[in-house]
C-alpha cells in the first residue's frame, strides 16, 4: 500500500506521511475503534512509524484504550503558527478530539467544525516521518464523513464490520460511499471483527454468534481485499478497558491482529 496516490487533487498536506489510511464502519459498536488502535500498536511492532487520529467524535475513546486519559499534547509556536505535539504511546504517535474536549462532556460537533478539526490534526500536528496515518473515523456515512473524506488525502479506507446482516448493510453503503466517483478511495481491505466465539474449556468449538463470513462475503462481492477475521475475546474488551491493547498478549488474538497489519502493509 506504499505511496498509493490519491484522486484527490489538493496539495498534499503533509508529504513525510506516506500513508493515509481512513478506518471507517457503516454501523457503531462494532470494534472500529478496537481495531484502530490494535492495528496501530501492531504495525508498530513490525518497525513502521505509525501514527493514529481519533476522528470518532460521537464518543472518542483512543485516550481511554491508549492509557493516556487526561492527557494534554504540548503546543509551540513555529513561524507564529501553533504545532501540536502528539501524544505518543506504545510507540504510537496519538492525536484525539478527546485531548480537546474535557471528559464526559457532550459536545455537538457539527460537520464543517469536525472536518476542520480534522484537516488540523493532519496540517498543525508534528507528525514527523510516518509510514501510516490511520484515521479511526466515527461511523456511519453522513455529510459528515464525506466532509472529512474530501477535507484529507486519504491513501485508502478499511471497513470495519462484524458478520451481522445490519451491520453488513452498513458496512457496504460506507464501501460504497468511498467509491463514490466524487470520492475514490481506493478500498484496502474489510476486517471481520467478532467473527466467533471460542469458550476456554471448548478450545476447538467456534460459534458465530453474528452470523458467519459476513465480512468474506462482502469483501468477495466488492472485489476488496480481505484483511482478516477477529474473534471475540474477553479480554479484547478487557485490554481496552484497561487501556494495555490486546495484541500485546501473546496467543489467537495477537496472531489475528497482526495477521491484519501484515495483509495490510502487503
Ligand atoms: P466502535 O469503535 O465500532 O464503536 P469499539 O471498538 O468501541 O467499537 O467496540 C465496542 C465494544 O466492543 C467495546 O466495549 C470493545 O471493547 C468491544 N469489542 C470490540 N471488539 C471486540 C472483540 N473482538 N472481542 C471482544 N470485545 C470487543
Amino acid at each position: 500500500t506504499s505511496n498509493v496516490t490519491t484522486a484527490r487533487d489538493n496539495a498534499p498536506l503533509i508529504p513525510q506521511v506516506k500513508n493515509i489510511i481512513a478506518i471507517a464502519s457503516g454501523k457503531g459498536g462494532v470494534g472500529k475503534s478496537t481495531c484502530s488502535s490494535n492495528l496501530a500498536v501492531a504495525l508498530a511492532q513490525t518497525g513502521a512509524k505509525v501514527g493514529l487520529i481519533d476522528a470518532d467524535i460521537s464518543g472518542p475513546s483512543l485516550p481511554t484504550m491508549f492509557n493516556v486519559e487526561g492527557e494534554q499534547p504540548a503546543v509551540k509556536q513555529e513561524n507564529g503558527k501553533n504545532i501540536i505535539i502528539p501524544i505518543e504511546q506504545y510507540g504510537v504517535k496519538l492525536m484525539s478530539i478527546g485531548f480537546l474536549t474535557p471528559a464526559d462532556s457532550a459536545v455537538v460537533w457539527r460537520g464543517p467544525m469536525a472536518s476542520s478539526a480534522l484537516r488540523q490534526f493532519i496540517a498543525d500536528v508534528e507528525w514527523g516521518e510516518l509510514d501510516y496515518l490511520l484515521i479511526d473515523l466515527p461511523p456511519g456515512t453522513s455529510d459528515i464523513h464525506l466532509t472529512m473524506v474530501q477535507t484529507i488525502p486519504v491513501t485508502g479506507a478499511v471497513i470495519v464490520t462484524t458478520p451481522q446482516k445490519v451491520a453488513i448493510a452498513d458496512a457496504t453503503k460506507g464501501l460504497t460511499m468511498f467509491q463514490q466517483p466524487q470520492i475514490k478511495v481506493p478500498i484496502l481491505g474489510v476486517v471481520e471483527n467478532m467473527a466467533y466465539f471460542t469458550p476456554e474449556e471448548l478450545p476447538d468449538n467456534k460459534y458465530y454468534l453474528f452470523g458467519k463470513e459476513g465480512g468474506q462475503k462482502l469483501s468477495a462481492k466488492f472485489d476488496v481485499p480481505f484483511l482478516g477475521e477477529i474473534p471475540i475475546v474477553q479480554s479484547i474488551r478487557e485490554s481496552g478497558d484497561s487501556g494495555y491493547p490486546a495484541v500485546f498478549k501473546e496467543g489467537v488474538t495477537q496472531v489475528a491482529f497482526q495477521a491484519l497489519a501484515e495483509n495490510l502493509a502487503r
